[in-house]
């Protein structure tokens, strides 16, 4: 038997698994549901309290795995991978009973003797698609949502994030029940077999490319999708401004994993006269954070894939632009410098995609206003952010454009906070999650009314023969001042 009391079944699917083998795989998981195990909250938190045992049990073991697949700084592994899983499994056990509470709404006078209320209902079978970049946090996170929200899952790892993959395939199975939750592992070619199943969800992070066949896929049986998207997030640094800290927190929010963050700002508009303040005070801080040599630095990750290495050399081949700091690389160990570029403009090759690695371009535009038709001109960003000593500044940004999450002075923090929703918005996403955000994900919200037999006389003002006498008192006894209307 395995913690928690389950059968130790063989559940986990390898590469170049079909079709038939999923298809089996997401029945089973079916019929589990269907059996009503999932339902009871006791089981909920068990299941949540079993994954924070994988996490406290394995802390080392993942961090060599993040290590082996990003070279991923172990500081960085236990803030942004294993500790904010913690966090949200605590934030979910705490919370799980309110969670589950029925939602009472307000009454008419019509409906004045009836129970009326939002349930929360699981789905039924989800589908976790997780990317590379955070390879445990965005494939457990949502996972714990799916299980607080009383579904069973499927769980599909990056095959990119290679012992990550297999080490979340190996510790899954030996602490959740194998009825209800399983890993299935493999590329693309396996995930297009996987995704031609019915699932009651589909919650995918990941590229936009991949994400419009995860849709198209979704389509044919009609399945609800969240897409946790990316994009190029612009920071904004205008007005009065403490360049010292602005340049810190800049830098680590963009070389953080070596800015392979869906929410690392790609870019920065300021004007000439920043930008001059901003380079050299980016070179202290980047020596500051990695030394005169970054490639012997042990704090900065290196780029996943060859492939993603060729893609970013290219972009700096490409772009027009000047290279003040960094620009080195090396092919062998995936390593690129944390690199800055100034004169950049709007069609400049650094502009064409999501950047997605160590590169830092600057484009400068004098007033504030361009700079937001700049950012409004594009698809809406995962997160902007604005760095001012001016809050009318601030608040401007805030108001004129649109983006998935917004962070003042700082970048990508504002996402690890469990109340707020995180997610895109248009092209970098769409839905959201995160603490009771990703309870809602994964939650039909089923609208109950439950009525007796009383009032029947005032109930049958609603009965042919219609009068205009029936119609007033019943508009009376269904109006909206009286909370709602009848239908
Ligand atoms: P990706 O889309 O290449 O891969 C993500 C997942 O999709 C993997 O599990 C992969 O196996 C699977 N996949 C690949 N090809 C597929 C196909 N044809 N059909 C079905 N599934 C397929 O994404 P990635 O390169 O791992 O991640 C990088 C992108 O993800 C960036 O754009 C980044 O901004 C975005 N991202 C977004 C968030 C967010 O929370 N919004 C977080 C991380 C990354």
């Amino acid at each position: 038997m395995l913690p928690g009391g389950f059968r130790d079944s063989a559940v986990i699917e390898q590469h170049g698994a079909g079709m038939d083998s999923h298809g089996h795989v997401v029945e089973r998981l079916r019929s589990a549901f269907r059996s009503g195990i999932t339902l009871p909250e006791e089981f909920r938190r068990t299941q949540l309290t079993q994954l924070l045992s994988m996490l406290r049990d394995n802390e080392e073991r993942i961090i060599k795995a993040l290590h082996q697949d990003l070279a991923k700084p172990k500081f960085e592994s236990a803030l942004s991978e294993v500790d904010i899983v913690i966090n949200e499994l605590h934030h979910a056990i705490s919370n799980i009973t309110s969670w589950m509470q029925p939602e009472h709404v307000a009454k008419n006078l019509a409906t004045k003797l009836d129970d009326c209320f939002v349930r929360r209902e699981p789905l039924g079978v989800v589908l976790i698609i997780g990317p590379w970049n955070y390879p445990l946090q965005l494939l457990i996170v949502p996972l714990v949502g799916a299980i607080a929200a009383g579904n069973c899952a499927v769980i599909k790892p990056s095959e990119i994030s290679a012992a990550t993959d297999c080490l979340v395939a190996e510790l899954i199975p030996k602490y959740l029940s194998q009825d209800c939750y399983t890993v299935v592992r493999g590329g693309s070619e396996q995930t297009k077999a996987l995704l031609q199943n019915r699932f009651d969800h589909i919650f995918y992070t990941g590229s936009q490319v991949v994400a419009r066949s995860v849709v198209q896929a979704a389509s044919v049986h009609l399945t609800p999708v969240t897409l946790e998207l990316g994009g190029k997030c612009p920071c904004f640094i205008y007005g009065r401004i403490n360049i010292q800290a602005a340049a810190h927190r800049l830098a680590w929010a963009k070389f953080f994993n070596a800015g392979q963050s869906c929410v690392a700002p790609d870019y920065v508009l300021c004007t000439e006269a920043t930008q001059k303040a901003l380079v050299p005070a980016l070179s202290t801080v980047l020596e500051e954070f990695y030394g005169k040599e970054p490639q012997k630095s042990p704090d900065l990750a290196r780029i996943v894939s060859d492939r993603h290495f060729a893609r970013l050399k290219k972009l700096l081949e490409r772009t027009k632009g000047k290279v003040v700091i960094g620009g080195q690389s090396d092919q062998d160990s995936k390593y690129i410098a944390p690199t800055v570029v100034v004169d950049v403009g709007e069609d400049d090759a650094l502009m064409s995609e999501e950047i997605f690695g160590p590169i830092l371009p600057i484009l400068t535009v004098e007033e504030l206003e361009k700079s937001m038709d700049l950012v409004n001109r594009n698809e809406k960003p995962l997160a902007i952010y604005v760095f001012s000593d001016e809050s009318s500044i601030v608040k401007t940004v805030m108001k004129n454009t649109s983006s998935g999450g917004f962070c003042s002075n700082d970048g990508i923090v504002h996402m690890t906070l469990p109340g707020l929703p995180f997610g895109g918005v248009g092209a970098s996403g769409w839905g959201s999650y995160h603490g009771r955000w990703s309870f809602e994900t994964f939650s039909h919200r089923r609208a109950c009314m439950l009525r007796g037999w009383a009032l029947e006389r005032l109930n049958g003002l609603r009965y042919p023969p219609y009068t205009e006498d029936k119609l007033k008192w019943l508009r009376w006894t269904t109006s909206a001042q009286n909370s709602c209307s009848l239908m």
